[in-house]
């Protein structure tokens, strides 16, 4: 019997270290992990540099409150805004959270427009969080099931869909539009290359917020270190946590111009938020980025591990479709593959499922031997389907 509530399903494997790409288990077997905790530890287990950091800053100061000056807090905000192209960043401790400050941010700039009941715009498919208000902008109903009366209003428009968007320009309560660039939890749907371009260009004529949420696409992910990067645009609000800290809990808000001012003092805060040592260990995770010229690792194992799947998929009946942006890729398959969880562990391997797809997300640091150790252990699953 476990104490535990019973909101999770956890498969029967505990972990108990992790070096790079690997996971050890508590009877010795390793395994490759192609899953980073969803998109999370980008620069593998125990990183050196991350322990590093971790341990000095905890030596020297772990919490004060944000009544006080953080130091670790103004540089990390300097080198994200500087990275982003914005103004300035609010510190919490997950993705929800950042799309939460978002969304008080899109409500305060209803305020100061006169707009009394404000609607933000969302995609079917979305997903920005389990916190009543991230749960309610969220596209998809399996997430809101049980938990009504949602925070009003979201509406849903279809995701890729320029049009769907442009139906609501007359609307004088729309202020704002919230997507991912790349759909995560979605099955990594990628959008065409210039819808963003154009939901920015409508954001714009309407005075609406554009609110990406980077939260899984952020931090090298697609091999920019932002996503709507490949867009060439910036947006109001970009929202980011997953990646960021490598394991620490840690979220952004991050805006500009306008929306950079509108959280005063006293209208929003965070305990936890910021903390010297998540900022320090989100600073490193910045630091290694660029040290290790990663981005450019993504990039060149994405088109490698694209291509293999490609190449070596391609009489397999069961596959759909191969999406990828970086290393966000997705196997698409004709039918619900759930069983290729366990049986993906079995061999040593971790990945996820969504719906009919199988789901990779493996670190920014991943070589070549361990992106074909991941590809054959895939197509071996997937041939057998
Ligand atoms: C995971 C995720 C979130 C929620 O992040 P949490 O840290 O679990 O609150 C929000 N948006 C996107 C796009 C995500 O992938």
């Amino acid at each position: 019997m476990s104490y535990l509530m019973s909101n999770y399903a956890p498969l029967p494997v505990t972990f108990i270290k992790g070096n790079g790409c690997y996971l050890t288990d508590n009877n010795g077997l390793v395994y490759l992990d192609a899953l980073c905790g969803v998109a999370v530890t980008g620069l593998g287990h125990s990183h050196p540099k991350i322990s590093e950091a971790i341990q000095s800053q905890a030596q020297q100061l772990l919490h004060t409150s944000n009544w006080y000056h953080i130091q670790q807090q103004e540089i990390l905000a300097e080198t994200l805004c500087k990275l982003a192209d914005m103004d300035a960043a609010f510190f919490c401790n997950s993705g929800a959270e950042a799309n939460e400050a978002a969304i008080k941010i899109a409500r305060l700039h209803a305020c100061a427009n006169q707009i009394n009941e404000p609607i933000i715009l969302t995609a079917i498919q979305s997903f920005h969080g389990r916190t009543m208000a991230t749960l309610s902008a969220s596209g998809n109903s399996k997430v809101q099931a049980g938990f009504a009366p949602l925070v009003s209003e979201f509406i849903h428009v279809n995701f890729n869909d320029v049009e769907a968007i442009q139906k609501y320009e007359s609307n004088p309560r729309i202020v704002a539009i919230m997507l991912e660039p790349i759909q995560g939890e979605g099955g990594v749907i990628v959008p065409d290359a210039d819808y963003l371009n154009h939901v920015q260009e409508i954001c714009q004529k309407n005075n609406w917020l554009l609110i990406l949420d980077e939260v899984q696409s952020g931090i090298g992910r697609t091999g920019k270190m932002f996503a709507h990067q490949y867009n060439q645009i910036t947006p109001d609000i970009l929202t980011l946590a997953k990646g960021l800290g490598n394991g620490v809990p840690i979220g952004a808000c991050i805006a500009k111009g306008n929306a950079a001012k509108l959280l005063t003092p006293g209208t929003h805060g965070s305990t936890f938020g910021g903390n010297p040592l998540v900022c320090r260990v989100a600073s490193t995770v910045l630091d290694v980025i660029k040290q290790d010229n990663l981005l450019s690792n993504v990039n060149v194992m994405s088109d490698y591990i694209v291509s293999s799947f490609t190449e070596k998929l391609k009489t397999v009946d069961s596959v759909l479709e191969i999406r990828a942006k970086g290393l966000m890729i997705a196997i698409e398959l004709t039918k619900d593959c759930t069983q290729l969880l366990q049986q993906a562990l079995d061999k040593k391997l971790l990945i996820n499922i969504t719906g009919q797809s199988i789901r990779l997300l493996p670190p920014l640091i991943i070589n070549k031997e361990q992106a074909d150790e991941m590809i054959d252990i895939i197509c071996e699953l997937v041939s057998q389907l």
